[in-house]
């Protein structure tokens, strides 16, 4: 089955409005294994709504149109659709009627404009809006399905669920899409690809889509047919990609983030976590405060930016500080044990690095961060470069002192013992 989307609307060309509808639709078409071969906008102009329809007929089983159906005089899908056809409008009787019953409820009249919506291609099937005044239509030509739909978002929905949806099952016979997502953190693209090679072979490439973004490796599945078979076939490729990955693999799902893995895991073994932070300036205990109920584990954090401010408030030595600098491997581990004294917590997590633009040197480039992890038996370190701008540093150095205690919780604690 293929599939293209014309989504028609002047303010879909501006910065006014961003076109939603198809990716309403594409998400759908995925849903029932149909492939989007091309979407397109054009503005509220016959001809251009004409021509996209034209380009379509034929070369694709499917074609959905979303908006203009209104009524005022820009709205004129109804008419680029009917000249791309080449079939003429007629007054259907019956939607007009419909339009009056629906505008008596609101004790009013409709506009002589509202005529318009009345008109029908002729052979189309009229589709009629729950949500609206202007009904969807339905037509066949040169072997394509056209649906029409209103382009207001939440009628739409309901036409999509009540027309489309029924068409498209019936229509793949049962056949479908889903999608898992893996996600693993700090571990590089290319990394994750390589360690997924078996599973290219296993599963095709194709169905295996690694998605990159700061700090995180996205690995998403996802299998095509009917239910069964391709629930079992998910289940087989999830399992292989667990088992290719392995504890990297810090969570499932495009919701939430790790910040919330670490929240559950911390809450479950009844940890609690607080945080020395400077160059992420909190941004840590943001994260780690987004999860709701993370008070049980979160008792707080000490931003300490300036180097008197980690001498006063996390009791490092000045002369560390002198020594070795700031970004450096002892201050991170200093951080970390002052942070844990102060709050009386198991687990306490320091960041000290170069979010630049400013501030690096040969020796220590910007994106140099030390991470510190002090629990009860010992406390670790871990030193690592990250590349791009402020923001994305920050970012992945909270990332990366996150999974770093994702881990620790894992392997055990030293506090187990206690
Ligand atoms: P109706 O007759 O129900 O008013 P219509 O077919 O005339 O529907 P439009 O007038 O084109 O629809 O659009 C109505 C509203 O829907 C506008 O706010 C518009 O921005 C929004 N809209 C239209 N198309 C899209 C789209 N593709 N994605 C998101 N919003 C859209
Ligand atoms: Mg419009």
């Amino acid at each position: 089955m293929r599939a293209a989307v014309l989504a028609v609307g002047s303010e879909l060309l501006s910065t006014d409005r961003l076109d939603t509808n198809s990716l309403r639709l594409a998400a759908l078409f995925e849903e029932h294994d149909a492939e989007l071969i091309g979407k397109a906008v054009v503005g509220d102009d016959e001809a251009a709504i004409a021509a996209e329809i034209g380009r379509r007929l034929g070369r694709c089983d499917l074609l959905v149109v979303t908006g203009g159906l209104g009524p005022t005089a820009d709205d004129v899908t109804r008419e680029g659709c009917a000249a791309a056809v080449g079939r003429p409008l007629l007054d259907d009787p019956q939607v007009w009627a419909a339009i009056e019953q629906r505008f008596a409820a609101f004790g009013r009249r409709p506009s002589p404009n509202n005529r318009r919506q009345a008109q029908v291609i002729e052979g189309a099937r009229v589709l009629p809006n729950e949500r609206g005044s202007a009904p969807g239509l339905l037509l066949e030509a040169a072997g394509t399905t056209i649906f029409l739909f209103p382009g207001v978002p939440h009628e739409l929905e309901r036409m999509v669920e009540r027309d489309l949806a029924p068409w498209l099952a019936g229509r793949s016979g049962g056949h479908g899409r889903e999608r898992r997502t893996l996600r693993t953190a700090m571990r590089p693209e290319s990394e994750v690809d390589q360690a997924l090679a078996p599973a290219y072979l296993e599963f095709e490439r194709r169905w295996i889509t690694v998605l990159a973004s700061p700090g995180e490796v996205r690995v998403r599945l996802t299998a095509a047919g009917p239910p069964a078979a391709r629930g079992a076939r998910l289940a087989a490729m999830v399992e292989r990609v667990r088992q290719l990955l392995g504890e990297t693999i810090y969570g499932e799902g495009e919701e939430g983030g790790l910040e919330q893995v670490v929240g559950d895991l911390l809450a479950a073994r009844e940890r609690t976590v607080a945080t020395a932070e400077s160059c992420t300036g909190g941004l840590l205990a943001e994260r780690l405060t987004r999860v709701p109920g993370s008070s049980r584990y979160f008792p707080g954090a000490i931003v300490a930016y300036g180097n008197a401010e980690k001498v006063a408030l996390l009791g490092v030595p000045a002369e560390m500080l002198e020594r070795h600098g700031a970004v450096s491997e002892e201050v991170a581990r200093a951080m970390a044990e002052g942070a844990r004294r102060h709050f009386a917590v198991d687990y306490a997590l320091a960041v000290t690095g170069i979010a630049g633009p400013e501030g690096g040197s040969a020796e220590k480039p910007v994106g140099t961060v030390h991470l510190a992890l002090a629990a009860a038996d010992e406390t670790r370190h871990r030193a690592v470069r990250l590349i791009g701008d402020r923001e994305r540093i920050r970012w992945q150095a909270s990332q990366a002192a996150l999974e770093m205690l994702r881990r620790r919780i894992l392997a055990g604690d030293g506090n187990d013992a206690a």
